[in-house]
């Protein structure tokens, strides 16, 4: 992987690794993620891949009942809702992302705040293997 490719296909490839990167910028000292190449608030491309902390804290959250292809591919839907949730990560970013260890049936049970480590999902078999970033509840 080129060390300049700052698309979403390198940050898959980095978790296929089992790596959370982000890009950051290295003129404003800004962090990105989804990363970019070209960093939008100086406008400047002096991107480097940084490894981001793998431990956060729920912000908010939705249950999905209607899932998307990949995730009704995964065993989810109506009767087996998922949730989706925005973590705050240790050093300040957002991240959005599938949270497991929760009950998506009792969402009144939910707490915001609740502390979440990042976990990389498997899915799909041989070469459509793909690895998916989600939030563990601890
Ligand atoms: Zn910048």
């Amino acid at each position: 992987m080129a060390d300049n490719d700052f698309s979403n296909t390198a940050f898959h490839q980095y978790l296929a690794e089992y790596k959370l990167m982000g890009a950051h910028c290295e003129a404003c000292d800004t962090l990105y993620l989804p990363p970019r190449p070209m960093c939008p608030k100086c406008f400047g491309d002096d991107m480097n891949w940084v490894e981001l902390p793998e431990r956060g804290e729920l912000i908010a959250f939705t249950t999905i009942h209607i899932a998307p292809t990949a995730m009704i591919e995964a065993g989810y839907g109506r009767d087996n809702p998922y949730i989706s949730g925005v973590v705050r990560l240790e050093n300040g970013l957002s991240i959005s992302a599938q949270i497991l260890g929760l009950d998506a049936n009792k969402p009144e049970e939910i707490m915001i705040g609740t502390p979440v480590k990042a976990e990389y999902v498997e899915r799909g078999e041989d070469e459509a293997k793909k690895t998916f970033l989600a939030f563990r509840a601890e």
